[in-house]
């Protein structure tokens, strides 16, 4: 087989383990800083409060202000908080939003971030920021954005709702899949959208029976560290930009629409992509769309766009958006096809691949 790739390995420091939470100030001490602001939304506000007290002189301050979509307005009072305070670093405790917070505030001001993630959407991993202003979203790329150091600790996972756990964990998924046939996909790319899917295959049908299950917990974890690599690493397709057209036209849940749409994007690219897919749809029973739509179902995810207050009418205004600005795809993109496409979904059938 020949093979023509080319690969750049993250420079970022991933700690990985239960109880790896107690590292972080160790961590901050190793990259030199004296400063650090945590950051949090207001959720998980006793949580930074907590970090704060364990890490004690270490920590500047605290901002529990992050929110969906980062907006600027957020990071601009964040902002007025780093300069009160004189900080030389940001760490970000939480899912994606927080994650985001820190990256804009790295973005601005290249102060070095410390993430310890509470979800499994993967920001963490990735050079990629989103940020809001005036309703209208923007998306930058850039190598100050990805974070410098990552811990990763289960037990902080332990008390993440089912249903979030679930969503976000077929969010992270969504990477890995569209991972597998990305276009500038490299050989350790897709050996980690693999071992990611298989991971969280394997452990979000124990969360759900038994959300305390540590070892569970922990491999859900290690799948959200793999796929969110891959999308900090390759280009995303069809499923992502639909995601985004729902989410930003249409304020659909982020996780949540990931997860009702995987099963019928990868379904949609099944056949363009069935040697890439193999391996994958081998891990959910055979057919790829299929099998991940019984999956998401047998774990309780939400499986219809209906269910997020979207029309029929909608559906149609999203198919338009979703075929502007043409982008890459294994299978060519058609509005027809699109509008198929997102009927189903909006129906919650099962793909047909
Ligand atoms: P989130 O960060 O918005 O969290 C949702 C809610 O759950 C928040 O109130 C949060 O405080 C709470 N929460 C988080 N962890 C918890 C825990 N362990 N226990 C209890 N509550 C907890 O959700 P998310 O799905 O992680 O992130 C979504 C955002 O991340 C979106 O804005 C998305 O665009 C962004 N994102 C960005 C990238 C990227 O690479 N730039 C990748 C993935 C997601």
């Amino acid at each position: 087989m020949s093979r023509e790739f080319s690969y750049a390995g993250s420079p970022a420091q991933i700690v990985f383990g239960a109880g790896s939470r107690s590292k972080v100030a160790e961590w901050v001490v190793k990259a030199g800083c004296k400063r650090a602001l945590v950051l949090s939304t207001p959720h998980q506000k006793s949580d930074a409060e907590a970090l704060a007290r364990e890490i004690g002189s270490l920590a500047c301050g605290i901002f529990t202000g992050a929110t969906m979509h980062t907006p600027v307005e957020v990071t601009e009072a964040a902002m007025t908080v780093v300069t009160e305070t004189g900080a030389d670093c940001v760490i970000s405790l939480g899912g994606g939003s927080t994650t985001g917070l820190g990256k804009a505030i790295a973005y601005r001001t290249d102060l070095l971030q410390i993430v310890v993630p509470t979800t499994y959407a993967g920001s963490e991993v990735t050079p990629i920021l989103g940020q809001t202003e005036g309703g209208r979203k923007t998306t930058v790329r850039d190598a100050k954005i990805l974070p410098e150091i990552v811990i990763y600790d289960p037990a902080l996972t332990l008390g993440l709702p089912v249903a979030m756990s679930v969503t976000s964990g077929l969010n992270a998924m969504a990477h890995a899949v569209e991972g597998l046939y990305a276009r500038d996909r490299n050989p350790i790319s897709s050996l980690m959208a693999l071992e990611g899917l298989r991971a969280f295959a394997r452990s979000l049908p124990v969360i759900v029976n038994d959300p305390q299950n540590a070892d569970a917990r922990g491999d859900a974890l290690y799948g959200a560290w793999l796929c969110g690599s891959v999308l900090g690493t390759v280009g995303m397709a069809l499923h992502h930009k639909i995601c985004h057209t729902l989410g930003g036209s249409f304020d659909t849940p982020h996780a949540e629409t990931h997860a009702v749409m995987l099963p019928h994007t990868a379904a949609f690219n099944a056949a363009a992509a069935a040697p890439e897919l193999t391996e994958a749809a081998a891990v959910f029973g055979g057919s790829i769309g299929g099998g991940l739509w019984d999956f998401a179902k047998a774990i309780g995810a939400p499986l219809s766009l209906k269910e997020f207050g979207l029309s029929e009418a909608d559906l149609d205004h999203a198919a338009s958006i979703a075929v502007e600005n043409p982008y890459w795809n294994p299978r060519p993109i058609d509005r027809d096809a699109i509008r198929l496409l997102l009927q189903d979904a909006w129906e919650g059938r099962r793909p047909r691949d």
